[in-house]
């Protein structure tokens, strides 16, 4: 239990102890940003029905085959047919119908002549339809169609489980039909920090003290992978008081509990010994630079993931292991985090252990190029601000040159 394990080995066994939460239905309009839980096959065809791609005349293609500038083809309107709208009509050899985008294609017809081509240019809103209309150019059979089904089929694999609904595919929901989603509950995790040094904002420093910011750091990642912070503040360091707020954690039936600090081995970093006595410790270190002292365990049942109060290290545990505990929860089946190759612009020292460095990473208009953002002390957040990716360092390396090609986590960019 107080081996040293691979950043790999710590995830598999973090990952091995939570299960997906369970599924329930909501609106539509409530569903963005939820987990969806079961597959979807579409129930439509989409589009359900041929229908014109721009506003125009629906055609016989082979009437305006001959069509030139200047010399077009003369058609006779026989109807106007706007969205949303069927009009019983057949389409004959001379004839054509004013149809707008999104119109059922009438019988017969085979092509919409946009109007742009035809001698028809009035585009004031509420101008009826012409009696004849020139085309001056030739339309091929099917141009500016939308058939039924181009989309999508009746009976398509359309959406898999385990997405995170995004707007487009809430939007797609609704084009099907769909009025409630099977999504996983957003889990909740209580979260707070140890430390008698911690102040919360708002309240001034005192000789000793520092604002409290992984309690903040952390209800923002919280937020930003989808499930609900439960914020229990700062805690002492006394083993009565951090015993009172894991207590307090289990009555909340929260899904995980997170904490900062006292998981070191300081003289008063009781969490951890807290975790041991009343519950189950899975491991505590992890051969990863910034964040080893990562705690993982078990309080009363409940997931509980002790990271380190470093607020750097904090950070970096939350995205190597929370989000997984998280995506997990949450019932996300695609747990890989994109990398990109990056060129280094600098050398680069570690120390063995397996390292996610802060970084400013570019695309020059060729490659991807790195520099560390200055001093990677696991305190200095600011650092970690200025950076734009985490440089990937696997473990055993030590040092790399310039020019040596690394991965990197880009962060997200609006
Ligand atoms: P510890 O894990 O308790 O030994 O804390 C390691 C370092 O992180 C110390 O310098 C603490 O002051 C700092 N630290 C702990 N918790 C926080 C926090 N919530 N916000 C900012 N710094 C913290
Ligand atoms: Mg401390």
């Amino acid at each position: 239990m107080s081996g040293l394990l691979s950043v790999s080995e710590a995830q598999q066994k973090l990952l091995a102890a939570f299960s997906p939460l369970k599924v329930e239905n909501v609106d539509l309009t409530q569903a963005g940003g939820r987990v969806l839980a079961q597959p979807v096959t579409s129930e439509l065809d989409l589009p359900p029905f041929d229908n014109s791609s721009m506003d125009g005349f629906a055609v016989r293609a082979a009437d305006v085959s001959a069509a030139t500038t200047g010399e077009g083809v003369r058609l006779s309107v026989i109807a106007d047919i706007p969205a949303g709208k069927v009009v019983d009509i057949t389409v004959s050899t001379g004839e054509a119908a004013r149809i707008m985008t999104g119109a059922p294609l009438p019988a017969g017809a085979d092509a919409v002549a946009p109007v742009e081509i035809t001698d028809f240019q009035a585009r004031q809103p509420g101008t009826p339809a012409p009696r004849y209309v020139h085309v001056n150019q030739p339309v091929s059979s099917g141009e500016n169609i939308r058939p039924k089904g181009q989309d999508v089929r009746k009976g398509d694999h359309v959406l898999a489980a385990g997405i995170r609904l995004r707007p487009q595919d809430i939007g797609f929901r609704a084009m099907l039909g769909v009025t409630r989603v099977p999504v996983h509950h957003v889990p909740r995790v209580a979260v707070f920090s140890t430390g008698d040094e911690l102040v919360p904002i708002g309240e001034p420093l005192s000789p000793g003290k520092i604002h409290d910011a992984n309690t903040y750091a952390l209800v923002a990642l919280i937020k930003q992978y989808g499930s609900e912070p439960i914020s229990l503040g700062i805690i002492p360091d006394e083993l009565a008081a951090v015993q009172a707020c894991l207590d307090q954690a289990v009555a909340l039936q929260v899904d995980l509990i997170l904490s900062s600090a006292g998981v070191s081995v300081g003289a008063f970093d009781f969490v951890r010994h807290v975790v041991e006595q009343r519950g189950k410790l899975e491991f505590w270190r992890v051969n990863m630079r910034p964040g080893k002292p990562l705690t993982f365990g078990h309080y009363q049942g409940i997931p509980y993931v002790g990271l380190p109060g470093n607020p750097v290290s904090a950070f970096i545990g939350f995205e190597v292991f929370v989000r997984l505990a998280l995506h997990k929860l949450s019932g996300v089946s695609s747990r890989i985090r994109p990398t990109q190759k990056v060129i280094l612009l600098e050398a680069i020292e570690s120390d063995g252990r397996e390292s996610f460095l802060r970084a400013i990473v570019n695309f020059n208009g060729e490659e991807w190029q790195a520099r560390l953002t200055g001093h990677q002390g696991s305190g200095n957040l600011h650092s970690l601000v200025q950076a734009n990716a985490l440089l990937l360092l696997p473990s055993g390396v030590k040092s790399l040159p310039i020019g040596a090609e690394v991965h990197a986590w880009l962060f997200d960019n609006e």
